[in-house]
């Protein structure tokens, strides 16, 4: 298990960031029914449940890129309120808050893995460009990819373009970072080099949010497990209470997925 230490002044002394009742409909169906969770800071968060339940519906509507019907989310600073008219500022403050990696990675291909990392920064963030490619070789080499910063998404394996992918959400900076199925578009060898990145951020002091379906991987890396089964919150907990949970469908979902 990953449990940490409480390390002072890291999680705990930070407000969590809190949903509250999110909804979200796509016609006649609901795939959020009233979510409520809050996401502890500093800790990395693993959402499971089955195809279907409403995961990236659910990380979506983090980062806004998708509308929720009614809900708040708080990230510490006081509760946004969805499902009304947002205005830009609003939505830009928001998205701000978070950044999402993607399961097919979604590298710009006409940048170079260092123009990938540094387009953000310098476009968004406004930083100065030398500072951003400072930044930008920092956290390839991060993610051990200092030798490739100049190599275009095309001449890089899936694992390293995930791992690039990683690199450019880092350099934003954000509050939290979001997560969908990071290592499932990937052969298992490259998926394992993804996973240990992913884990070495997990022992840094980050608010990680991650949908996976390896349960070895939310073994790993979970401090808390949100289990999801048709759009609801079936298990809010510790990852011993999904991982030995008698509850039949818990059950189920670890004997199908493990
Ligand atoms: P998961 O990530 O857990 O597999 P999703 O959040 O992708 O689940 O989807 C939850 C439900 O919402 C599913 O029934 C899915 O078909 C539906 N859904 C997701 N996105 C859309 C969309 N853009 N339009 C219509 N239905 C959608
Ligand atoms: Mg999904």
């Amino acid at each position: 298990m990953s449990a940490r230490p409480e390390s002072p002044g890291a999680a705990g002394a930070r407000p969590p960031l809190v949903l509250r009742g999110i909804r979200k409909t796509f016609g006649p169906l609901v795939a959020l029914d009233d979510v409520s969770l809050e996401i502890p800071r500093g800790r990395t968060t693993v959402l499971l449940g089955p195809s279907g339940s409403g995961k990236s519906t659910l990380l979506r509507s983090i980062n806004l890129l998708e509308r929720p019907d009614a809900g708040t989310l708080d990230f510490g600073d006081g509760a946004v309120t969805l499902g009304g008219r947002l205005t830009g500022r609003t939505v830009r403050a928001v998205r701000g808050r978070s950044t999402m990696v993607f399961q097919q990675f979604n590298l710009f291909p006409h940048l170079t893995a260092l123009g990938n990392v540094t387009l953000a920064p310098v476009s968004t963030r406004g930083l100065p460009r030398a500072e951003a490619e400072e930044l930008g070789r920092t956290l390839l080499a991060k993610v051990g990819l200092a030798a490739k910063a100049d190599a275009y998404p095309d001449r890089l394996s899936g694992g390293q373009q995930q791992r690039v992918a990683i690199a450019r959400a880092l350099a934003m900076e954000p509050d939290v970072l979001l997560f969908d199925e990071p290592t499932s578009a990937l052969d298992p060898e490259l998926a394992a080099e993804v996973v240990e990145v992913l884990a070495d951020l997990a022992q840094e002091d980050r608010t990680l949010v991650v949908v996976t379906h390896s349960l070895a991987f939310a073994r790993r890396v979970a401090d808390k497990v949100v289990f999801l089964e048709d759009g609801q919150v079936l298990l809010d907990g510790g990852p011993a209470d999904f991982f030995e949970s008698s509850d039949e469908r818990l059950r189920r979902f670890r004997e199908v997925v493990a």
